[in-house]
């Protein structure tokens, strides 16, 4: 098989780097149908930019490159134990290059392996059958996302929408509970994989395998087909919008299968995926490992730009900032408003954030804008260089961020998703503010750090480090401000009202 290596490898880079066409459809269609000039209309059209220079340029579309899931079908007679060494030589070649995030982290040292194999890293499930072809799936799912998914056992209550029945009528309320639950914090527009039924182990697994089918398939069996297309119906109708902004855009996708379960247990499982839904696969030549054919592509076609604008759609109402920033400056801020940032800011996530509690941070934080983002950086010529760098999940620092806040000075954190009430205090008394940046938007981002300036805590790993970064003309928009609102909290709110109606 002189040529699998170079077919598993093609296979990683094309999935991280080019959205498939199930995909860039529907986002296509959920960009025009959004209402024009709102906030969740241009979170659509960075997402739609940023989808271009992923492509473009062979860069990750999101810098959180997921855990590398395959699924292998194999003609007997395939070694599948040479199969899953050639998997993790092109996983770990991908991470070489900059196309994957280091992203596996030993879970009792913490510690990253630096080229994403690790304990049952990547994950690759292998199934035999009886075509002459060996057929390998990949998908991508980051970890924003998988926090999002969610697995009810019925009867249960369910927020705003009361007891959940052991019958369709109970899953469908479980799904758009599920839908209402992940607002923006999965980079909403979001695809949902669903299983009725199974274990909870299996029932997990079955709910991420419908995320293989694509996006504008009809279900076989009429009644989940019809699940389907209420489920997309009724959720669109929630109004969570792109990255939980509040709008239409709110589902690209929902796939639902059924499996067989013991009497006494009843499973709703969901898998929930972000807009950045990186999926694709190959079929390969038995002899050769040649790709025969790509699924869910066309390579023959022409890859179509998707942006209908260049740069952040500018309103004119935007706020220019130079970082570090002034108590002033964040208490004249408002929900809604748009910033665009020029100047020094520090990355900083989950190990940063317990870093902070034990020990003073590296830098004089003072008026510093603290982003939320674990960047994909390659070192070229001996230099760092920023290859991805959207916002990660803040949700995760919220027991850490109004410690960060009062000891520290930062002045404006930056993320995705909101942050909660302890947090909102913490930014009125303390004068500072909540900026949300469009998730996923990793190449977008990228391309307003001018400079590395340096990076603090490496042992951290890359993703975790803190990175010293100029940047120009960094866009994000005010979401939680110095005078107690939130718009995360009004969009739950809202929503919420709505999911009731639902009923
Ligand atoms: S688009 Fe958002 S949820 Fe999806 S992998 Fe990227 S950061 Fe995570």
């Amino acid at each position: 098989m002189e040529s699998l290596a170079a077919s598993l490898l093609e296979l990683v880079i094309e999935t991280s780097t080019n959205l498939p066409p199930d995909v860039r459809a529907a986002m296509s269609l959920t960009a025009r149908l959004e209402t024009p000039g709102t906030q969740s209309s241009q979170a659509l059209d960075v997402i739609l930019q940023n989808v271009d220079m992923a492509a473009g340029d062979q860069g990750a579309i999101c810098q959180d490159t997921g855990m590398p899931t395959f699924v292998v079908h194999t003609p007997v007679g395939v070694n599948q134990i040479h199969f899953r060494q050639a998997i993790l030589e092109a996983v770990a070649e991908a991470t070489r290059r900059g196309k994957l995030r280091p992203n596996s982290v030993d879970s009792i040292t913490g510690k990253n392996s630096g080229n994403n194999l690790g304990e049952e890293t990547p994950v690759v499930h292998f199934e035999q059958w009886e075509e002459e072809q060996i057929e390998v799936k990949l998908i991508l799912k980051g970890g924003g996302c998988e926090n999002k998914n969610i697995q009810y056992s019925v009867p249960c209550e369910l927020d705003h929408l009361g007891r959940a029945d052991r019958n369709l009528e109970g899953v469908r309320k479980c799904i758009l509970h599920a839908v209402w639950q992940a607002q923006g914090q999965g980079c909403s527009p979001g695809a949902l994989g669903v299983c009725i039924g199974s274990d909870r182990a299996h029932g997990y697994e079955l709910a991420k395998r419908q995320l293989l089918r694509t996006l504008d398939d009809v279900n076989p069996d009429p009644r989940l087909a019809a699940l389907e297309a209420g489920i997309m119906e009724e959720a669109n109708k929630l109004g969570v919008g792109a990255m939980g902004f509040g709008g239409k855009a709110t589902l690209i996708g929902c796939k639902i299968c059924a499996a067989n379960r013991l009497p006494a247990s009843f499973f709703v499982s969901v898998a929930y995926d972000c807009w950045a839904f990186r999926r694709l696969g190959v079929r390969l030549d038995p002899a050769t490992g040649a790709i025969v054919k790509w699924l869910y592509r066309d390579p023959s076609q022409p890859v179509e730009a998707m942006a209908r604008n260049a740069g952040f759609p500018l309103t004119g109402r935007e706020v220019a900032l130079t970082a570090p920033f002034t108590e002033a400056q964040m208490r004249a801020l408002k929900v809604g408003d748009v910033v665009l940032i020029t100047g020094e800011i520090f990355t900083g996530r989950d190990a940063v954030h317990s870093y902070l509690m034990k020990n003073p941070p590296p830098v004089d934080l003072n008026g510093a804008a603290l982003y939320h983002c674990g960047p994909v950086m390659l070192k070229e010529g001996g230099a760092w260089t920023v290859k991805a760098a959207g916002p990660t999940t803040s949700i995760r620092e919220e027991p850490y961020e109004a410690d960060v806040l009062r000891r520290y000075g930062v002045r404006a954190v930056i993320g995705k998703g909101g942050m909660g009430p302890k947090t909102l205090a913490a930014l009125k008394e303390c004068g500072a503010v909540y900026l949300n940046g469009i998730g996923g938007a990793a190449q977008y981002y990228a391309r307003t750090a001018e400079k590395v300036l340096g990076v603090y805590l490496l042992e951290l790993g890359i993703p975790e480090a803190m990175w010293h970064l100029k940047v120009k003309d960094f866009a994000a928009i005010v979401t939680m401000d110095a005078h107690g609102n939130s718009l995360h909290a009004d969009v739950e709110g809202q929503t919420g009202e709505r999911l009731a109606k639902a009923l």
